[in-house]
């Protein structure tokens, strides 16, 4: 299966996600968040599944969650790389004019 994505948001090369800062290929994640959001609606509940199994559910802002997706619903991914210095990144999904859009952040 083949990622397919526009223009250089997100790196895939031999079947590893490389890291967008150093270009490294060992990654790993740390938790996962997703943004469960009613298209319109001011809140979202945002549920993290931390790396020692732990869930939590939280109802919060839609601008100040961290969702990718200012209209829809999204997942972040939080990840740290081995092979260099930099802080913790997400890789992210989020729906935008209508697509997933697939991206980075910090
Ligand atoms: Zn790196």
């Amino acid at each position: 299966m083949k990622l397919s994505t526009e223009g250089q948001s997100v790196e895939r090369s031999g079947g590893v996600l490389r890291c967008p800062h150093c270009g490294g290929g060992l990654l790993r994640h740390l938790e996962v968040e997703v943004f469960t959001h009613a298209e319109g609606a001011a809140a979202v509940i945002k549920t993290t599944t931390a790396s020692d199994g732990q869930a939590r559910s939280t109802l919060i802002a839609n601008r100040a969650s961290g969702n990718p997706s200012p209209c829809g619903g999204g997942l972040r991914i939080k990840l740290t790389c081995d092979d260099c210095d930099a802080a913790p990144f997400f890789l992210t999904l989020g729906r935008h004019q209508g697509g997933i859009e697939l991206g980075w952040a910090d």
